[in-house]
């Protein structure tokens, strides 16, 4: 084999994936990583658990790319959630199976996992510079502005790995956008993915109920109906049952629709059975009482009950059932995307042959979130990453062998 010099922009998950195959096979491989560290968001999504990868039956879980699932699927059969779970394993970082059927690292952080993955790098050879950041082309070069100046550089191959657009204060800041875009690469905006939105709440509700979890709830939109628990914010809702919502829900807004969640307080209890024990209470009692005696409910559900009661009589036990199974939140926006877990948009699948390489930049690359997918929260994102991370390696390393 030829040893061939190889660029990777961007330190993240996915671009250090690409870094382990491609050393592994003996290239000579340098990360040009703009920020001073590599992998922050790798990092903050440690303080929430690092919920790397998910245990739900395979095709279920290669399922959950919504229009991408074709498009990702021969990189998720190369690398599927259980080699995850090895690789994690070889690098020391033994993992679980939550309640919810997640994957986390035992020690629910991501800092042992990353050190363990640089010292194996390092060990493997790759050369990370740090500072280093990728802004645009030079003829047949890239264009790396470093603490000493810019330098062009003319790898044999190159890969972006830049990230979406979440988080911008992590490195990931959709700069790029403008560049690829003048070589004629179509690349869709950005826009918030596993993000909160806006709700008018009065202000006592969000005074009061702010930072509330709001539990073993179900909700409903057009992506289907689905058990979990969200949070109350002052600005509106979010949570993880909120983001399994957020592809439908922002394309609604997005052309100009009304964005409803449905949520059922009760999912264990028909509206029948509700009906029945609101109908024996006592027409006389609040309606705190009439909710806690016959349907358990209090606190923040019974407040949102009455936020969103709209025409609905309270005093009817009919009505007040069907409020309780199915109380609509009307939403105003989507939260900004600084603030969102992930991006929706990027390079645009099309742009990309079979191997991860952009057609009309041969010998140029790309992997992770900058690509055009989404996925809920459950550690599809990472695993993602780390999947055409690899499959652009082996798209790399096809296209060095025919030249
Ligand atoms: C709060 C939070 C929690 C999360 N939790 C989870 C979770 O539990 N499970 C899960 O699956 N996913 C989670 N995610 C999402 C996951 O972290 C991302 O999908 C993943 O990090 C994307 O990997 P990537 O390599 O494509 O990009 P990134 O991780 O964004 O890395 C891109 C890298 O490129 C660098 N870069 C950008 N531009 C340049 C340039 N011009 N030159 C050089 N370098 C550049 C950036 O600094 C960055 O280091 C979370 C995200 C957030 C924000």
């Amino acid at each position: 084999m030829v040893r061939k010099q190889i660029a990777i922009f961007g330190g993240g998950p996915a671009g250090l994936t690409a870094a382990e195959s491609l050393s592994l096979e003996g290239h000579a491989v340098t990360v040009y990583e703009a920020m001073p560290t590599v992998a922050r968001k790798f990092l903050l999504a440690g303080k929430s658990g690092l919920n790397i990868t998910h245990s739900e039956d395979y095709e279920r879980f290669a399922s959950r790319f919504g229009a991408s699932n074709a498009r990702l699927r021969d990189a998720l059969d190369s690398f599927k959630p259980s080699d995850v779970r090895a690789w994690a394993a070889r690098l020391g970082t033994e993992t679980f199976v939550g309640s919810s059927g997640r994957v986390f690292p035992i020690a629910m952080k991501a800092s042992p996992l990353l050190r363990a993955w640089l010292l194996r790098l390092e060990t493997q050879g790759v050369k990370i510079l740090t500072r280093h950041r990728w802004i645009g082309f030079s003829g047949a070069g890239y264009l790396i502005e470093t603490p000493k100046g810019v330098n062009v550089i003319q790898p044999d191959a190159a890969l972006l790995s830049l990230g979406g657009k979440s988080w911008p204060r992590l490195g990931s800041d959709g700069s790029w956008l403008p560049w690829l875009r003048e070589k004629g690469i179509a690349v869709d905006d950005f826009q918030p993915a596993n993000c909160g939105f806006d709700v008018d709440w009065s202000e006592y509700l969000r005074d009061r109920f702010s930072g509330e979890p709001v539990k073993s709830v179900t909700a409903s939109s057009s992506a289907g109906t689905i058990p979990g628990e969200f949070v109350i914010t002052r600005h509106g809702i979010e949570g993880s049952l909120v983001y399994a919502h957020t592809a439908v829900l922002r394309e609604s807004l997005t052309a100009g629709e009304a964005a409803t969640l449905y949520v059922d307080l009760i999912p264990g209890r028909t509206r029948e059975r509700i009906a029945r024990e609101l109908g024996k209470q006592d027409p006389k009692a609040s309606l705190s009482n009439r909710l806690r005696k016959a349907a358990g409910i209090d606190g923040v559900k019974a407040a949102l009950l009455r936020e969103l009661a709209g025409a609905t009589n309270l005093g009817d036990p009919h009505q007040l059932a069907g409020l309780i199974k199915a109380l609509p939140i009307p939403l105003r926006r989507t939260r900004p995307i600084a603030e969102a877990i992930s991006s929706a948009g990027g390079i645009e699948w099309d742009e990309l042959d079979r191997n991860y390489m952009l057609k009309a930049l041969p010998g140029l690359f790309v992997a992770g979130e900058m690509i055009d997918w989404e996925a809920p929260t459950g550690g599809y994102l990472l695993t993602a990453c780390f999947a055409t991370g690899r499959a652009a390696a082996r798209g790399i390393e096809s296209w060095l062998g025919r030249r």
